[in-house]
């Protein structure tokens, strides 16, 4: 995860670390090979250079040129405003409500429907949870089998509706199933497009409007970097969702929609997505987050 970015951060503060005195110039130097390293990592520009600013003030706030260990203590600020970068505290997800509705929301391919599955098993088994999964996609048969398949996997109830071609019917007709058998969480999962456009975006927006759900999930692939980025601000405008699900992240991705997509929307990262398998979920900590992309 991230090695790309991990490498290069490591090597910009090797250079810091390995010199007997340190002096404000290679602070500097430091700090534009961090930038560039967050750069290459596909970081916007504007938060990269937000960034290594902050670092530099708070490096010479907390006078790291005159203090015992100068490598330690600029590792310490660049791992803390990292983990600053991505949230900062881990946030959970919101379980009240009877039932708990969440919505899924995000573009074809993104991960939605293996992330309802990974989210649906995660919460019967750790939070002992009695789940319905919820097919709403209306114009691609394939996608309600490709859930109906992972329900199976998982042993969890898969709501659909063959006939009807009206999303928010079946997501109102699911909740009220979820009621009738005694169902505390509904996980809708929702058409996805190849791209934003109007008339996915007004029918996700209806659904959520029905159903009103205690939380909405924005998922995204994060090999799409600047992409990831775009298109969260796309559907926090119309949805104002409460967290995001990054999907995704054990294949080779460098990181920038990790790393920026807090500063965008201002909504945090909840969960990660890392394998296929329904296993494959993590809460995201950025703490721990930061801990591993400095190594
Ligand atoms: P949807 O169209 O948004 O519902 O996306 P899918 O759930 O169908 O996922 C699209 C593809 O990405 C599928 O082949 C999934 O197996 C794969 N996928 C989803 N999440 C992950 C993940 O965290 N890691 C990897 N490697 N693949 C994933």
């Amino acid at each position: 995860m991230f090695n790309n970015l991990s490498d290069k951060l490591d090597k910009a503060l090797h250079v810091l670390k390995g010199h007997g005195k340190i002096t404000e110039v290679n602070v500097a130097e430091t700090l534009k090979e961090v930038r560039r390293a967050l750069l290459d990592a596909d970081v916007n520009f504007k938060i990269a250079k937000t960034f290594t600013n902050t670092v530099k003030e708070k490096a010479l706030g907390q006078d790291v040129l005159t203090s015992l260990n100068p490598g330690q203590l600029m590792v310490k600020i660049v791992k803390d405003e990292l983990t600053e970068l991505m949230g900062g505290e881990t946030v959970g997800i919101n379980l009240s409500g009877n039932p708990t509705v969440i919505l899924m929301s995000g573009l074809q391919g993104s991960g939605k429907t293996t992330f309802s599955g990974k989210l649906a098993n995660y919460l019967k088994t750790k939070k002992t949870k009695n789940v319905l999964l919820v097919g709403c996609d209306v114009y691609r048969p394939a996608a309600i089998n490709q859930l109906q398949v992972v329900g199976e996997q998982i042993g969890v109830e898969v709501y659909a509706e063959v006939d009807n071609q009206n999303p928010v019917e079946i997501s109102q007709n699911a909740i009220k199933h979820a009621k009738e058998t005694g169902k505390n969480v509904v996980i809708i999962d929702t058409a996805g497009r190849l791209a934003v456009d109007e008339a996915m975006m007004t029918e996700i927006s209806n659904i959520h409007k029905a159903v009103n759900p205690q939380e909405t999930l924005f998922v995204v692939d994060s090999m799409t970097g600047q992409d990831a980025v775009n298109t969260a601000k796309a559907f926090n405008d119309i949805l104002n969702f409460d967290g995001v699900v990054l999907t995704k992240l054990d294949g080779d991705t460098r990181g920038g929609a990790a790393l920026s997509i807090k500063s965008v929307v201002d909504k945090p990262i909840k969960f990660i997505g890392t394998g296929e398998k329904m296993e494959a979920i993590d809460v995201f900590h950025p703490n721990r987050m930061a801990d591993r992309i400095l190594g």
